[in-house]
């Protein structure tokens, strides 16, 4: 059986408790070195093959994966954060699905959700953005023309932008012509999680500078939006004239799903 698993964004804890069994029982582990945490190999049992993908092709990844899965061994593949996210595991998946060759999926903490506990921020403030945008900029991977930084900047919403460090100065540019004020706060938050994390709060006018100031070329996230300021109102959820199928609203108050 091959399972992809997610790891988490980086502190060896952060694993769920069902990626954690499945790696403790692997006979396999392929794990993607850039990124993932190797301590989380720590409980890996004696006798585990143990491949870093980061040194492979796609084609002796999979060779990995089909002959461990024919051997009857449990393979993990291990990927960072949440495998839905930018991590190339539907080539993976198709490849083993033509095979005949099946396989799971264990879903992990996305880096997205590791920064926003770093920030103590909420996303999804009432009266300021109910939606979050994942996208990154354009690198070797295109980004599709209907999804510019600049389209969604226009939106106003949470932006938590990948892969994109080493484009600082593009980026804030396009958030801007896109419509974000430079005083928009925004953060530079690099290895969220890990030991060596470090959070930097600035705005979007200054994302470039602040980086080149902490020597943060890689492995952070960018997050722009008005939730990283102060002013918010109030949730429906726990005011008390609100009701919910849990919670009896006061006298003249609604009801909510
Ligand atoms: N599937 C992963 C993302 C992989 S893409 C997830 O769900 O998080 C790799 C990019 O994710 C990095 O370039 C960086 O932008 C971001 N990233 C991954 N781990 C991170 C972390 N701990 N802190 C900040 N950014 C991280």
């Amino acid at each position: 059986m091959i399972v992809f698993v997610g790891a988490g964004p980086g502190a060896s804890d952060l694993i769920t408790v069902r990626g954690q069994k499945f790696l403790k029982e692997a006979d396999i582990i392929v794990y993607a070195g850039s990124l993932v945490n190797p301590a989380l190999l720590d409980v890996k049992k004696e006798g585990c093959e143990v491949y870093n993908s980061a040194r492979m092709t796609l084609g002796e990844v999979l060779e990995v994966l089909v002959d461990g899965a024919a051997a009857g061994k449990k393979v993990v593949r291990l990927h960072t954060g949440d495998p839905c996210l930018y991590g190339a595991v539907k080539e993976q998946m198709d490849a083993l699905a033509e095979k005949g060759v099946p396989y799971e999926v264990c879903p992990g903490v996305s880096s997205f959700c590791g920064a926003a506990a770093a920030l103590e921020a909420e996303y999804t403030l009432p009266g300021v953005s109910q939606s979050v945008v994942i996208t990154r900029m354009a690198g070797r991977t295109p980004v599709p023309e209907g999804e510019s930084i600049r389209s969604f900047a226009a939106h106003g919403a949470t932006m938590v932008i990948f892969l994109s460090t080493g484009m600082l100065p593009a980026l804030q540019e396009e958030l801007m012509a896109g419509g974000y004020d430079g005083d928009t706060p925004a953060a530079v938050v690099y290895k969220a999680t890990w030991p060596e994390e470090n959070v930097c709060r600035c705005t979007v006018e200054t994302l470039a500078e602040t980086a080149e100031e902490e020597g943060i070329i890689k492995t952070a996230l960018i997050v722009v939006g008005r939730v990283l300021d102060g002013s918010y109102e109030h949730s429906k959820l726990y005011d008390p004239a609100f009701g919910t199928e849990f919670r009896k609203a006061a006298a003249g108050g609604q009801e909510h799903e």
